[in-house]
């Protein structure tokens, strides 16, 4: 089906036509210059000393899996509410996931669910900061440090949204970004690994290619590793990206005050609470709403997409994690995610608030 209005709107525009159009006449292709300065860039803009650029989100996280020494025998701990991204990579290299619930009135790991699955054989926590809401650092790094436990968060929803006066994603041993489509920042697809932590590096950057040095020796096979190299090609556009990043949370944030304001006393939908004072930076804007199936028709029948949260990963039958986990379940049944994204203009969220106005229970 055809949208006028579509669930996300993002853009590239002249600088990164003109950078790519120059990464292709100066022949930067596979990871060379252009990546190394954007992972220069991105570390800086993220607050960490380095970042190590990979082909997606999903390979950010099994990158820093591989660097924590994740494997068979180790627990990684998970969100129950998250895309599924963050479980598999500790599912694919033969780690327990082991799923805690989120918070009653945030879909973010609750550090007291961490508690009570903590084991011996927890080698990882991996909180998600969620459509840009953060998980209470302070107290998951309190649980983790004291045991050795390393800290992943997976941050793809959450680029440039802080926690007092740090960057997500900064927190922990690592922090992981995706430069999907659907992110605050795109090169196609792509995603980034940061660490304030040298010996990490020097792990992310083995493990990167196949466990030997990119830039000295090729004839010791350290450790194990794949293929995670990036492209100048993207690496182009990425820079450009950059520039338009202050923009974007501008712009998303912007959206989100939009949907709040305009939808405040609709006695059937409530936009999610986001810490917009605190830095929070809100990716996509969600409602809440008793039965979200049907305010998803109501605004389809005016041409509007709307769509579901991924549904908890207590369903994935792989994972081998029943639960109960009720606050992830609640949230996954009640929430919708309206259009929103970096080029969504404003006009289109006033039309979408109008058709949320003429919906009856
Ligand atoms: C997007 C996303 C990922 C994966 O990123 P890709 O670039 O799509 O592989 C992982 N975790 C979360 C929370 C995401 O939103």
């Amino acid at each position: 089906m055809e949208y006028r209005i579509n669930v996300w709107a993002t853009r590239l525009g002249e600088t990164e036509i003109a950078n790519f159009a120059q990464a292709v006449t100066n022949r930067h292709v596979g990871e060379g210059p252009l990546t190394a300065e954007f992972e220069r860039r991105f570390a800086e803009l993220v607050g960490t000393r380095h970042a190590v650029a990979v082909p997606s989100g999903s390979a950010a996280l099994m990158l820093a899996m591989l660097a924590a020494g994740i494997g068979p025998g180790c627990e990684v701990i998970v969100p129950a509410a998250t895309w599924i991204a963050t479980a598999h990579a500790a599912h694919l290299l033969g780690a327990k996931v082991v799923l805690a619930d989120t918070e009653p009135g945030r879909p973010v790991l609750d550090p007291q669910a961490v508690e009570r699955v903590l084991t011996a054989r927890t080698r990882a926590i991996v909180p998600v900061h969620l459509g840009g809401r953060g998980a209470d650092m302070d107290a998951i790094l309190r649980l983790a440090q004291p045991r050795g436990i390393a800290v992943i968060e997976d941050a793809c929803q959450a680029l440039l949204s802080r926690q007092g006066a740090k960057a997500l994603g900064g927190f922990g041993t690592m922090g992981c970004f995706s430069l999907g489509v659907a992110k605050l920042l795109t090169t196609g697809q792509g995603g980034m690994v940061v660490t304030d932590d040298d010996e990490v590096l020097a792990r992310l950057k083995l493990a990167k290619l196949h466990g030997v040095k990119a830039d000295g020796d090729w004839e010791t096979y350290a450790r194990p590793g794949m293929n995670f190299k990036f492209t100048d090609l993207a690496a182009a556009v990425g820079l450009a990206q950059l520039q338009v990043a202050d923009e974007r949370v501008a712009h998303v944030s912007a959206i989100h005050r939009r949907y709040s304001e305009g939808l405040a006393g609709h006695p059937d939908i409530q936009v999610c609470p986001i810490r917009l004072d605190e830095g929070e930076v809100p990716l996509w804007t969600e409602a809440q709403t008793a039965n979200p199936v049907a305010v998803i028709a109501h605004l389809a029948k005016a041409g509007i997409q709307a769509r579901r949260v991924h549904p908890p990963l207590n369903r994935a039958p792989h994972l081998d994690c029943p639960g109960p986990v009720p606050h992830a379940t609640g949230q996954s049944e009640t929430i919708l995610v309206l259009p929103s994204g970096p080029a969504q203009p404003l006009a289109n969220v006033d039309i979408v608030i109008e058709r949320l106005w003429e919906y009856r229970r």
